[in-house]
């Protein structure tokens, strides 16, 4: 069996593989995509340490960092079920099992897309999902942010500092964000928010150019030109596969504790499929860290 097993081949998976393999244990990290969401990520400019990078050659660099240690790196694999005797058992889709003294779960997660005509053709082209990182590729120019939660008013006052012009667009009556972040995105003059309104396409040519919305209350519909539409509707964390056996919170986030432990002994959890705030490349390699330090502890324990 391995000592640590970890799912997932992100910034946190490799971060835990890498901590996990200095510690001369014998480590195995499963990824269906090694990279993570980093691979679709093209200017990385909060990466500290690196003024300007991008998501593949950031990557590479880090497949060539676990690389320098012995770890059995298996590719293109995705894991299907987790179970636990007197070791952890992961059965992957390809029917294997490996088994493991511990494990770490780092299996990321998904924007949840809008699914209108022109998000999937414009991304990255105009349609982002991360204000933190894209926001400032907007300097000066007008932009909508989709969904009136507290991710999407964040987004809005965020941007709001930047761009040019935001318009807020909610399908709801009402916000769903809490009530300081809409008293203050209220209180800002170049932000727009449209409530009952549904978002139809995002128009562009070789870019975004437009956002087409219907008001719910008139059925009419109107079009906004603009150069950036931020999908803010929420992250999917890829937990599905997991079922009852890790506790998750009511978004399927795994619940973790300051020492990256899921509620199952000997498994731990980094990165964007956990319960902690703010997803980002930096907080997800540290988690990944805390989590394989984490196994460490419990492995020289028991
Ligand atoms: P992920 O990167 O999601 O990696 C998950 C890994 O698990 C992948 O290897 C995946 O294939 C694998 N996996 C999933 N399910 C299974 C399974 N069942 N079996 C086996 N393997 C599985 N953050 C920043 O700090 N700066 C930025 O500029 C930035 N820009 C972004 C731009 C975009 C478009 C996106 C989508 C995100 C951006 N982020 C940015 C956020 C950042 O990418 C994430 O916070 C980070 O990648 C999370 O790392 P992770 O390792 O937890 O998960």
């Amino acid at each position: 069996p391995y000592d640590v097993l970890v799912v997932g081949g992100g910034p946190a998976g490799a971060s835990a593989a890498i901590y996990a393999a200095r510690k001369g244990i014998r480590t195995g990290i499963v990824a269906e995509r090694f990279g993570g969401q980093v691979m679709d990520t093209l200017g990385i400019e909060n990466f500290i340490s690196n003024s300007y990078t991008e998501g593949p050659k950031l990557m590479a660099s880090v497949e060539a960092h676990v690389n320098d240690y012995n770890v059995d790196i298996m590719k293109l694999q995705q894991a299907k079920k987790l179970t636990k005797n007197d070791f952890v058992e992961l059965e992957l889709e390809n029917g294997a099992v490996l088994k493991s003294k511990t494990l770490i779960l780092s299996t990321g997660a998904r924007w949840r897309n809008i699914g209108v005509p022109g998000e999937a053709e414009f991304k990255n082209k105009g349609v982002a999902y991360c204000p933190h990182c894209d926001g400032p590729l907007f300097e000066g120019k007008d932009v909508a942010v989709i969904g009136g939660g507290n991710s999407g008013i964040e987004a809005a006052i965020d941007l709001a500092g930047i761009v040019k012009h935001v318009t807020v667009l909610e399908f709801a009556p009402e916000l769903k964000a809490d009530q300081v972040l809409q008293d203050r995105v209220n209180s800002l003059s170049n932000v727009t928010v449209i409530k009952n309104a549904q978002t139809t396409e995002i128009t562009g040519d070789s870019k975004v150019n437009g956002i087409t919305y219907i008001d719910r209350d008139t059925n009419e519909e109107h079009h906004i030109e603009l150069a950036g539409v931020f999908v803010q509707i929420g992250l999917v964390p890829n937990t599905e596969w997991l079922g009852d056996i890790v506790e998750r919170n009511r978004v399927g986030e795994i619940v973790v504790d300051k020492h990256g432990a899921t509620s199952l002994s000997g498994v731990f959890a980094a990165g964007d499929c956990t319960d902690t705030p703010y997803k980002q490349i930096i907080i997800s390699m540290g988690s990944g860290a805390t989590a394989s330090l984490g196994a460490f502890d419990y492995l020289i324990r028991n």
